[in-house]
């Protein structure tokens, strides 16, 4: 009997294993092939709008991602610099071959953990309480926990036109016994599908016809820990081209083929990561879609193709591939496909994402109907820190929508479900002026504490650092300064010629473009960049974050009334039929929760605050 089994060694199962076996549990980890462990079947990059603010939060709960990723990044750019600091995140294009192995790495060196390659055939429960898996060999392995994390495996085919093929991505096993055995025991399970774009030999590529997309130098890293990262000269860059009028013209005249309009496709496909031949239907007026050249490893002279994944049989592909600007003589090194596998409907998980039917079960990554590294990762972490605290007696970890995007994540799916793959957005994010790449650790490093995955010296440098944000506000509030000499000539350069006289410098930060560093170098006081940075920030947006906070506030009020699992809905008069099951079908643990499910109006809020108050007055729990 071992404390916790991770099934799968992708995003999730990484950081699941790791975050359990960190925090002194026997764990062991099953993959199908453990060379494949932390591989990136898809696009070779980390971070972007949503996902970056993620892998922070990750790394600030004392997740491994962050690192792993600033380790083996090719390029690093910092999105959306020129917008508000809700919207800035960090994309890394990542060597994702060096990637895996980093990963590997960790795992193989990591206490308490032992990773083995086999087939998980089935879920073992008894009395709706986890015992443990049956693999394909006949062994059984018994289990305190258990963590499912097996993303786009489970009963998997990939497609290229009509052509089907029983196997997971990158011709890897694929097992139809797993989700029959969930299904045996109760789950509902659907189906999804995604695609991957080509490969070409980058060398067969003419880059004189692409557009340059280079990194940028922010010095701006996933991890707090991370020390340096490579110099803007060190990284390699990207390009980017546009489709042709050729390439519409030939995908719309064999849309048949494609597994997509042929029938093939049963599952359904990312809305915001289509083909291109859904790009080419869906967006007919656009005349032309981007398309990112992306290098793929140090050790591989392979691009991705981002942007112009099919399921065009392979005569097609090459004709479309072809009528790109550069790829006239390109050398297809992997053809493009699509594939389909079994997900579990999400809205069967409680927040902590342990499963309603079988206790000690927990499920994370794209079995619960997400898609990407980040939104996988995210959701392991949670898991194995869930599965951990049930075994240690700790308070399960529950993230708020204002606290991090991981749980407007996971609340989304537990509470609204998802009919595709489901993928983080800054949109989804009613406080996103709250949940923004800087603040991370503000906002989770007491979590990672709490829960044992934050070191002592770690936590030190943590507190430090907000004891000298804390320090400098105070020093620059407390600040009256003249305008003369280099102030003067400061405020000159920056549009201010006409100020005079005096001013307060905490007052003067608030103004655009006026950086703490350079008022705090005129104090005599040198900072480091990454600090002056977050001071810019904090005092800038200060009445846009108190706003933010604000309005939060509410959503924490109501978050904090909780709601008993056993209620049952039918039996409250005023609530609406729909609301009645819904509720019944989602059983809230908050009336937060419960304010957010889709058919559940505010009036059937306000019947169930009178509800709860009625409840408290009968002095039953509710
Ligand atoms: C072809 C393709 C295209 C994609 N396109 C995109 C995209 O465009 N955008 C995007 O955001 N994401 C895309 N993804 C998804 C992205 O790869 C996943 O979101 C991410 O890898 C999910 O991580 P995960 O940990 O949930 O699962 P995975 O990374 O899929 O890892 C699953 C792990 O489980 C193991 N496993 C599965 N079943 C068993 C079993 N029975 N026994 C033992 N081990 C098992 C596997 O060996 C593997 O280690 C794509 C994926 C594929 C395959």
């Amino acid at each position: 009997m071992v404390d916790v089994i991770v099934v799968g060694g992708g995003h999730a199962g990484c950081e699941s294993a790791l975050a359990t076996a960190r925090l002194g549990l026997e764990t062991v980890l099953f993959s199908l092939d453990k060379n494949w462990i932390a591989s990136m079947p898809c696009n070779p990059s980390i971070g972007g709008p949503a996902k970056g603010v993620v892998v922070r939060e990750i790394d600030a709960l004392g997740g491994q991602m962050g690192i792993s990723a600033d380790a083996t990044a090719l390029q690093f750019k910092m999105l959306n610099t020129t917008k508000g600091p809700g919207v800035r995140s960090l994309r890394v294009q990542s060597d994702k071959i060096a990637y895996k192995k980093y990963m590997q790495n960790v795992l193989a060196n990591q206490k308490n953990l032992t990773v083995r390659e086999a087939v998980v055939e089935k879920v073992l429960a008894n009395d709706n309480k986890i015992e443990g898996v049956l693999l394909q060999s006949g062994e059984i392995v018994k289990c305190k926990t258990l963590i499912l994390t097996t993303g786009t495996y489970m009963n998997s085919k990939v497609m290229v036109s009509d052509h089907i093929t029983y196997e997971g991505p990158d011709h890897q096993k694929t097992t139809k016994n797993l989700s029959q055995s969930l299904r045996d025991l109760g789950f509902k399970t659907f189906r999804l599908k995604t695609g991957t774009p080509a490969r070409i030999k980058t060398d067969s590529i003419d880059f004189s016809c692409a557009q340059l997309e280079p990194g940028n130098d922010e010095a701006e890293a996933f991890s707090y820990q991370t020390e340096r990262i490579a110099e803007i000269k060190e990284q390699i860059p990207c390009y980017l081209i546009y489709t042709q009028p050729l390439t519409h013209k030939i995908i719309k005249e064999n849309l048949n083929k494609s597994s997509m309009y042929s029938g093939v496709v049963e599952g359904v496909g990312p809305r915001y990561c289509p083909s291109i031949e859904d790009k080419i239907v869906r967006f007919a007026d656009k005349e032309r879609h981007q398309i990112f050249l992306e290098p793929e490893s140090l050790s591989l002279d392979t691009t991705y193709v981002q942007g112009f994944s099919t399921s065009m049989p392979y005569d097609i592909q090459e004709q479309m591939l072809r009528s790109l600007p550069g790829f006239k003589d390109c050398v297809i090194e992997k053809y493009a496909y699509a594939i389909e596998y079994d997900a579990i409907d999400p809205l069967q998980l409680k927040p902590t994402l342990e499963t309603k039917l079988i206790e000690g079960l927990f499920t994370a990554g794209q079995i619960n109907g997400t898609s990407g590294y980040e939104e996988a990762a995210g959701q392991g972490l949670i898991a194995g820190i869930n599965a951990a605290s049930k075994l240690l007696g700790k308070k399960p970890l529950v993230l708020r929508r204002d606290e991090a995007y991981i749980g407007v994540m996971i609340d989304d799916l537990v509470t609204k479900g998802t009919k595709e793959p489901y993928r983080l957005l800054t949109s989804r994010a009613e406080y996103r002026l709250l949940l923004r790449h800087d603040n991370a650790d503000q906002r989770l490093t007491e979590y990672g504490r709490y829960y044992g995955l934050i070191s002592d010296e770690r936590y030190e440098r943590y507190k430090n650092k907000l004891s000298d944000l804390q320090k400098y506000k105070d020093i620059l509030m407390d600040s009256k300064l003249s305008i003369e000499n280099q102030l003067a000539s400061y405020l000159c350069e920056k549009g201010y010629s006409d100020s005079k006289g005096s001013i307060n410098a905490y007052e003067l930060i608030r103004r655009p473009n006026i950086e703490s560093k350079v008022i705090l170098s005129i104090l005599g006081i040198n900072i480091d960049d990454k600090l002056a940075r977050q001071l810019d920030i904090e005092i800038k947006y200060e009445g846009y974050i108190a706003k933010a906070k604000r309005e939060a506030a509410n959503l924490i009020r109501i978050e904090k009334q909780q709601l008993s699992p056993d209620i049952d809905y039918s039996k409250i008069d005023n609530l609406s039929l729909e609301a009645r099951q819904k509720l019944n079908e989602v059983k809230p643990l908050t009336l937060g929760q419960a304010s957010r499910i889709s058919g559940v109006n505010p009036s059937d809020i306000i019947t169930l605050q009178i509800y709860l108050k009625q409840e408290k007055k009968d002095g039953k729990e509710a």
